[in-house]
């Protein structure tokens, strides 16, 4: 499995940063953002280094399906019973921060910070 030594969500996958985790299964890790817009705020990521949604491969697809099938028991676990939103930000244009791709699942009551 790919890692980058230089990556924060690498080092959050190997535990060399604490994180909040919410899920983890060999290929998942999904953990509480640390700048919550949402009562409710995790990202999905895949534990192997993939830097953005554009290096995505074919042999990818299946692992991508289960990001996004993994958001609605993802909110249903946390108690988010009124809709949610996703959001994969790809590359500079995309406004994507952290390079190490990554799926935001954002719920919970209304107002939200932003989003
Ligand atoms: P992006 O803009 O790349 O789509 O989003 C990156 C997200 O990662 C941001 O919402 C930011 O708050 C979150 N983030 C950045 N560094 C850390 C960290 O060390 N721990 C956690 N839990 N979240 C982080
Ligand atoms: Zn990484």
């Amino acid at each position: 499995m790919s890692h980058d030594p230089n990556c924060i969500f690498c080092k959050i996958v190997a535990g060399q940063i604490p994180s909040k985790k919410a899920y983890e299964d060999p290929e998942l890790l999904v953990f509480h953002d640390i700048n919550p817009w949402a009562p409710v705020h995790v990202l999905i990521i895949p534990k192997q280094h993939i830097a953005t949604h554009y290096e995505v491969q074919a042999e990818h697809e299946a692992l991508l399906g289960r990001m996004l099938g993994l958001a609605p028991r993802l909110m249903r676990d946390l108690g988010v019973v009124n809709g949610f939103r996703t959001l994969i930000n790809t590359g500079p244009d995309g406004r994507q921060e952290v390079p190490h791709l990554h799926m935001h699942v954002m719920g919970g009551p209304r107002p939200w910070l932003k989003g």
